[in-house]
């Protein structure tokens, strides 16, 4: 990937087949993204406006960003990835600059998604203050407000926005023609636990008698991110140990035991 200060441009390599679980999820970001991308002609045919917005928001660690890259994969789109808290942080102007420069790149990349993490940070509601100062904050909402409706004659871009606290984001960015669909992205139920250590340990050495299912019922808090890290510190610890050529099925409990710990009595995710 090709990246400058605060934007990463890369095709991903990820896949639909990488993320566990939400099925419907994928579907609905398959028909958003992946059709009028792929099918554009027809689109412009039949008089549908595709959508140029989406927003994504759940809990941190169950695959918002992961989703996104999939998407751009399966479109074969240039994924422009700009961080909400970097664009946040930079000196006066530079962030509002970066955001205009990136869809500029994005129009001539095209077909393209621009990401936004973080997305509160830059698209968090204004004050309504009566001080006279404007922020940084709301400088870079406006530009972005600006940028989204450029889109509206554009083909083959669309921006998807991820954050864990939508309830922060704008009312402005909601209006139809700029995020036109807020799709929820849960924590793993049991089954899609299930998928997800399979998809993570599906290029590992496991020893026979593990049982997947029963570490998915093991790990009922667990996000993606956390199975995932289970899953390479079971490897971690084979390899350490070097007992033996796989990965066992009592390495995968005691780790599950240990992070179980961890987890009782933390918050359980997202209220
Ligand atoms: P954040 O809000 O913290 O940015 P996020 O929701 O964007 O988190 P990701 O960055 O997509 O989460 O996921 C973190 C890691 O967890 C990734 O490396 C991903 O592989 C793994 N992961 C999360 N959910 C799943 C899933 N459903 N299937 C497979 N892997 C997953």
């Amino acid at each position: 990937p090709s990246i400058t200060r605060g934007v990463t441009v890369e095709i991903p390599k990820v896949t639909w087949e990488d993320i566990g679980g939400l099925k419907d999820l994928k579907k609905k970001l398959q028909q958003a993204v992946e059709w009028p991308i792929k099918h554009s002609a027809a689109f412009s045919r039949l008089g549908i406006s595709p959508v140029r917005g989406i927003l994504l928001h759940g809990p941190p660690g169950c695959s918002k960003t992961t989703l996104a890259k999939a998407a751009a994969h399966a479109s074969q789109a240039s994924f422009f990835s700009l961080s909400g808290a970097e664009l946040y942080s930079m000196y006066v102007g530079e962030g509002e600059a970066l955001l205009r420069n990136t869809f500029q790149r994005a129009r001539l990349a095209a077909p393209s998604i621009i990401f936004f993490d973080e997305a509160d940070v830059v698209a968090a509601k204004r004050g309504g203050s009566s001080s006279s100062n404007i922020t940084v904050g709301e400088r870079l909402l406006s530009t972005l407000l600006t940028e989204m409706d450029g889109l509206l004659e554009a083909k083959g871009i669309l921006v998807l926005a991820a954050t864990n606290r939508p309830q922060a984001i704008d009312a402005a960015l909601m209006r139809p023609g700029r995020f036109d669909l807020v799709l929820y992205v849960p924590p793993p139920d049991l089954e899609a636990r299930y998928e997800i250590l399979r998809v993570h340990t599906r290029n590992m050495k496991i020893d026979t008698v593990v049982n997947l299912r029963r570490i998915a019922e093991d790990t009922e808090l667990f996000t993606g991110a956390e199975l995932e890290g289970l899953c390479r510190e079971a490897g971690i610890v084979a390899l350490r140990e070097n007992i033996s050529a796989s990965v066992l099925s009592k390495t995968f409990q005691w780790l599950t035991s240990v992070r179980q710990d961890e987890h009782s009595g933390a918050n359980p995710i997202y209220a």
